[in-house]
């Protein structure tokens, strides 16, 4: 039996599954969805939001947060704020990254060309799964995701007979990393985020991969080896190869650690497709457009695996796995773990409505 990931990602219903707004440009905007556009970084000070083009200011942004920009008009950029609602700050308050253009991965890519957005699970209010002990799957998520950043943003060898990664020159660092919530943000990267702007965050910068961090929650049983799972989105391309990769690095990178291992029902690189829709069940993986992987690496709701979360040695395992599924996705043509077949998915999971989300402001 398919048990809801509790600490998953919501569905479309989450925050309004039949909301279209961050792909549709309001009236007096041109949308840029294959244009330059990409992201708009808020500078030091943070930059001024208003809800309508030459409208007043309604609130200033905090610094360091990444817009998604979604259409423009002269002077005026329309963004995604974290709270995925659509807002307009000027072109000049802000610094724009371009979008990236799409490279093709396997044999011959160039990882230092690579746009790779790590999405830390949660953050703020919405605390994603918790553990016996009271630590909170949102804190774990986010310092693995530090981890895994800080080895893409810099060269490294890995020894592939053993996995260890060290800084070296084997691998180039990727031309750009983003995080949807991170150190640099608002309460040291802990606050709250809406799907859509996730997704967006990978759409707008032309990410090379999007990859969630997540720790899971409420197994039915145990497993010799860990009872991780890697849901792909099955409606972008590369999305289920990714996920085999890192399923199989995370097996090899975790396995040591522990005897028993909880689990649920199907573990492994999988997809879950809505019956009613035939889409992705998870609101992320359906609304991105890049290869996109959700990643549920250990269980915080057993006692010994949230023990285990709290490791350094444990977090460093995780990142690495992940690392370097990414590079053997981006550079090698391999697949890792067979993926399992989609699974027809339905249920209530996942995170609070982002309906009385706050967008953080400059103190
Ligand atoms: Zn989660």
């Amino acid at each position: 039996m398919l048990l809801a990931a509790a600490c998953a990602p919501a569905p479309g219903g989450g925050e309004g599954s039949n909301s279209t707004a961050v792909t549709s440009p309001t009236p007096g905007g041109v949308a840029v969805p294959d244009g330059p556009a990409g992201l708009a970084i808020v500078p030091q000070g943070g930059a001024d939001i208003s809800s309508v083009i030459d409208g007043p200011t309604s609130y200033r942004s905090h610094e360091n947060l990444l817009l998604p920009i979604v259409s423009e008009s002269g002077e005026w950029l329309q963004v995604v704020t974290t709270c995925s609602s659509e807002e307009w700050v000027r072109r000049s308050d802000v610094e724009i990254v371009a979008r990236s253009a799409a490279a093709s991965p396997g044999p011959g890519f160039d990882l230092s060309n690579a746009v790779i957005v790590v999405d830390p699970g949660h953050g703020g209010r919405d605390k994603g799964a918790k553990g016996p002990s009271g630590s909170n799957e949102k804190d774990f998520n986010l310092s693995i995701s530090i981890l895994l950043h800080n080895r893409l943003a810099a060269p490294q060898d890995i020894d592939w007979e053993t996995g260890h990664v060290r800084p070296g020159d084997q691998y180039p660092a990727v031309a750009s990393v983003w995080m949807t919530r991170g150190p640099e943000g608002p309460d040291d990267g802990d606050f709250e985020l809406g799907l859509a702007y996730r997704a967006d965050v990978a759409n707008r910068a032309g990410a090379d991969a999007l990859v969630a961090i997540h720790n899971n929650s409420s197994p039915t049983g145990t497993l010799s080896t860990p009872g991780s799972d890697v849901f792909y989105a099955a409606s972008s391309p590369g999305s289920d190869r990714l996920a085999s990769l890192i399923h199989e690095e995370l097996m090899r990178g975790l396995s040591p650690f522990a005897a028993s291992w909880s689990a649920g029902g199907v573990n492994g690189p999988q997809a879950r497709i809505d019956p009613e829709t035939g889409d992705d069940f998870y609101g992320l993986l359906r609304r991105s457009d890049s290869s996109s992987v959700i990643v549920e690496g250990l269980y915080i709701s057993t006692a010994k695996e949230e023990t285990l979360l709290g490791t350094s040695l444990v977090q460093m395992a995780y990142a690495d796995a992940v690392y370097r599924g990414l590079i053997r996705y981006l550079t090698s043509d391999e697949s890792g773990t067979p993926v399992i077949e989609p699974i027809p998915f339905s249920g209530t999971v996942g995170s609070p409505s982002t309906s009385s989300c706050v967008v953080p402001t400059q103190p």
